[in-house]
């Protein structure tokens, strides 16, 4: 998803509370940005931000981080946040940032993050690009370098080539492949309590089957 340029988006990010700006100067120190010190879930390209603030209401003993690297899509999640906020609603566990996850092994200490979002991220579909797909065997090695022992990564995509790519990454990785399907709203056991991302509910409204990967680092 790229927006846009709008003008005074970078601004607006600057100014807001919901934003944590120079995010390298917290590595291991998450647990003091936040008002409680609980685990910390992330969603990597989290574009307009519904599926975090979902999940932030839902769950209030988690903390949560927003990445997401264009300004013009953070302003809109700020946007949206705003809004329901000044309806009363109040994510006190929840926080954005805009940079690109390729910056993720320089933000977090090993061992501060317990469970990384991917959700509907870029295919990259020309093969040159393939580094930057966010299930690529180098974006599973920075998730290494941030992620618990026992933490995991919960990759979700309406495309099937995309998907298919990501399981090859995962066995070339050494990751474990903990559970997957390839039509998640039909797989009983995997669809419960799942949380519907915007991209999830445009593309399955147009019929597309959604895949689902849960994944965990090798020992
Ligand atoms: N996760 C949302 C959803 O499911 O509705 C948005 C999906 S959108 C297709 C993917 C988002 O990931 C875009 O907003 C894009 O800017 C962001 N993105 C892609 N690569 C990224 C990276 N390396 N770092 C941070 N954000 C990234």
């Amino acid at each position: 998803m790229r927006l846009r340029n709008i003008p005074g988006a970078q601004d607006a990010i600057l100014e807001s509370s919901y934003v944590v700006q120079e995010p390298q100067t917290k590595k291991g120190h998450w647990g003091e940005v936040f008002v409680k010190k609980q685990p910390l879930h992330i969603e990597v390209g989290m574009g307009k931000g519904r599926f975090l603030m979902d999940l932030a209401r839902l769950h209030p003993d988690i903390n949560y981080i927003g990445i997401e690297m264009y300004d013009s899509v953070l302003l809109r999640a700020l946007q949206k946040r705003e809004e329901l906020e000044e309806n009363g609603e109040v994510y006190s566990n929840l926080f954005f940032m805009r940079v690109d996850a390729r910056l993720l092994p320089e933000i977090f200490e090993k061992g501060e993050v317990d469970k990384i979002y991917l959700n509907f991220s870029d295919p990259w579909p020309k093969a040159r690009h393939a580094k930057r797909r966010l299930t690529s065997r180098e974006f599973l090695a920075r998730y290494d370098q941030i992620l618990v022992q026992d933490g995991k990564v919960e990759f979700k995509t309406d495309n099937k080539e995309l998907f298919e790519f990501s399981l090859e990454e995962v066995e070339e990785a050494g990751w474990n492949l903990e559970a997957s399907t390839f039509d998640l709203h039909h797989n009983e056991e995997m669809v419960q309590g799942n949380v519907m991302t915007e991209y999830e509910e445009k593309f399955s409204s147009m019929g597309n089957p959604i895949c689902k990967m849960v994944i965990s680092r090798g020992c």
